[in-house]
């Protein structure tokens, strides 16, 4: 008898969470299915706060993925044996969980990839092929991540299009006045990310999408920051298209989703050939699978999209409003405090921040400081973040940012406060 110790929604750390829940949402017990959150670095206990680069996994992902290569592993679609069914049907089920997550229509919407970037470049390539002519416009934010401009700037050089840009404010909130400005008869697509991994604004993007609607133009949104963070629903967004990655969701890397509106999917050409996007072939001519599999080209990493579900299960247990709560309640508290520190310079909105902070303090450069948080086992990302456009609005050339998950706690939190602060002396 084949040991798959559990399907859809019954991943085994999920029970005491949920009871947990019900009283409250107690984080030292959502904590203890995290492993890694428990080791020591430099003889320090490890404060994790670079969720935005990616979240670390609960026990019931990495298990789920060995149960599956222990117990059920074979090829997906194309076997009549039993494992492959059963392997396959792990697969779709996990399809139905990233539909039934986002509230997509059908499961024909969603399309497993690699992860954000590469569902932004399925899209460029294949919206750009049979969309996109000479002297068209893509309109992109002010503050997309790199993923979200270069397959465009790629797409517009191979068709001759112009990239447009939405600006912003120096508090890094979109002007909403200017985008509907940039909107005209050559707009093909309009393309924003829903939460910059930056300044943690949360864009208002079902408004970006009505009114990029109302002149016949469809809207990709980047959702790689908003998905581990609060519930995202598709029909009521209303966009066109939709990226997003596991590994910032809890799951495993390796995976993530493009999801399109089956009208627009069903209009795109094929992104790669061979596998299961294949009908019939012949040297004369191939026709192409439907969808979803018309996009799925080789074999899709079918453990990880089991795992991803796992993810989904996990966090769906623990409620996305919980998360949202317990995250939002943390960085309130995150940036009342950093405000206290001499010379702390925080970017982003002041109200309606997501679980994201970007700051810097004095003329500490944020290569130093992160360096030296580090060696108090703070760890946090320092950089450009595959921002630089944005940089070169802000006018700097990189910022600490501290960015918070679901396990993260205020103990943390003051950690990282008296690390910045013990930094900020030493200079
Ligand atoms: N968009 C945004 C807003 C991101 O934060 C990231 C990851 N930092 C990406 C896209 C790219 O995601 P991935 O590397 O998982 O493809």
């Amino acid at each position: 008898m084949i040991n798959v110790r559990w399907g859809r929604g019954q991943c085994p750390c999920v029970p005491d969470v949920v009871t947990a829940m019900q009283m409250m949402y107690d984080v030292n017990r959502v904590r203890k299915d995290f492993p890694i959150l428990a080791r020591q670095v430099y003889g320090k206990p490890l404060v994790y706060l670079d969720n935005g680069a990616t979240t670390q996994k609960p026990r019931c992902v990495v298990e789920a993925m060995v149960d599956e290569y222990y117990n059920v592993n074979a090829n997906v679609h194309r076997g009549v044996h039993f494992l492959s069914q059963q392997a396959t049907d792990l697969h779709e089920a996990s399809r139905e969980s990233v539909r039934k997550f986002i509230n997509a229509r059908s499961v024909n919407e969603i399309i497993f990839t690699r992860g954000t970037t590469e569902s932004i470049n399925l899209l460029a390539f294949s919206f750009g092929e049979s969309m996109v002519k000479e002297g068209d416009e893509i309109v992109v934010s002010a503050m997309e991540h790199h993923s979200n401009i270069v397959p465009w700037q790629m797409m517009c050089a191979r068709k001759g299009a112009v990239l447009k840009v939405i600006p912003m404010t120096d508090d890094g909130e979109l002007q909403i006045d200017e985008y509907v400005k940039l909107l005209n008869e050559k707009t093909r697509l309009v393309c924003c990310t829903h939460v910059s991994n930056v300044l943690g604004t949360v864009n208002p993007v079902k408004e970006v999408v009505r009114i990029a609607h109302e002149q016949g133009v469809p809207v990709l949104v980047d959702g790689a920051q908003s998905t581990p963070h609060f519930a995202v629903d598709m029909q009521d967004l209303d966009c066109d298209f939709f990226a997003f990655s596991g590994h910032k969701m809890y799951g495993p890397t390796g995976i993530g989703v493009l999801y399109g509106k089956e009208e627009w999917l069903d209009k795109l050409p094929p992104y790669q050939g061979g596998g299961e996007m294949i009908k019939n072939v012949s040297f004369e001519q191939t026709t192409y699978n439907e969808l979803p599999y018309k996009f799925e080209a080789g074999t899709p990493d079918y453990i990880a999209s089991h795992a991803l579900a796992t993810a989904i299960d996990y966090v769906t247990a623990l409620g996305m409003d919980n998360i949202f709560r317990h995250e939002q309640e943390l960085t309130r508290y995150a940036m009342d405090c950093m405000k206290e520190i001499e010379g702390m310079r925080i970017f982003g909105p002041v109200e309606g921040h997501d679980a994201v902070i970007s700051f810097q303090v004095g003329d500490i450069h944020h290569l130093d400081m992160g360096t030296l948080l580090d060696r108090l086992g703070i760890a946090v990302r320092t950089g450009h973040h595959c921002a630089e456009p944005l940089m070169r609005r802000l006018g700097i050339e990189g910022t600490v940012r501290a960015s918070f998950g679901l396990y993260n706690t205020r103990e943390e939190v003051d950690v990282l406060v008296e690390g910045i602060k013990r930094v900020a002396q030493m200079f």
